[in-house]
């Protein structure tokens, strides 16, 4: 498939770390409501760890920009920061070593993230997790991929796929995690981490959009 930008790993990476910080707040609110409340400062926490890899590491391929981000994530407690961690890591690994992956590269790094989490995390779709966006993000940038769509116009049907989906968590029950606990009560309330997964997938989108 077609090229991505050279500079996918700085844009995608920078933007966000720029979106999260930014929703940090909103996330938060969404599992004090649905869960035990520490999502917002898990991610606050992840992304000063990610301030101080980006600056200790100066990363210059999109394999370090991404790393960066998954190493921060692994150091983070709650649920999300290792299954973040272990996502970004295999995105990180998307094409050669030292080299831009291609779109198609780029779903097939999406989709292994999927496995990694679903195998520690054993959450399947419909469960009310960061894999209720992420999937049909993967599902519709493939079917795009294969309709031969621009690497723009694909990620934007990712985008609005997660974006949709992470909408629709609001309808289902937690089954995993700390939200889980509270059983009906996440009833009507958006899944913090679907949310994050969306926002992930719209930071793709918006670093091969210029
Ligand atoms: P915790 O639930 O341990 O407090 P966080 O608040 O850090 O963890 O993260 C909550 C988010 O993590 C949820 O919104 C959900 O999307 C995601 N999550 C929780 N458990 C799982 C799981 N088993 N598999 C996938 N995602 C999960
Ligand atoms: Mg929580
Ligand atoms: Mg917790």
């Amino acid at each position: 498939t077609q090229p991505l930008p050279e500079g996918l790993g700085s844009d995608f990476i920078t933007g966000l770390h720029a979106t999260l910080s930014g929703a940090a707040d909103a996330l938060g609110d969404l599992d004090r409501r649905a869960g035990d409340g520490d999502f917002g400062t898990n991610v606050r926490t992840a992304m000063k760890l990610a301030t101080g890899n980006l600056e200790a590491d100066a990363p210059t391929t999109y394999r370090q920009w991404v790393s960066a981000m998954s190493m921060a994530w692994l150091g983070v407690g709650g649920t999300s920061g290792p299954l973040f961690g272990m996502f970004f890591r295999d995105l990180a690994k998307a094409g050669e070593e030292g080299a831009v992956p291609t779109l198609a590269q780029l779903a097939d790094a999406l989709a292994a993230g999927q496995a990694v989490v679903q195998k520690y995390g054993e959450a399947e779709v419909g469960d009310k997790t960061m894999i209720d966006s992420l999937a049909p993000a993967i599902a519709a940038l493939r079917e795009a991929i294969e309709a031969g769509a621009e690497p723009a116009a694909a990620l934007a049907d990712a985008e609005r796929a997660a974006v949709e989906a992470a909408r629709a968590t609001a309808d289902s029950t937690a089954r995993r995690g700390r939200a889980s606990y509270v059983g009906e009560v996440s009833k009507g309330v958006i899944d913090p981490g679907a949310a994050a997964m969306a926002l992930v997938i719209g930071a793709a989108r918006a670093a091969v959009d210029g």
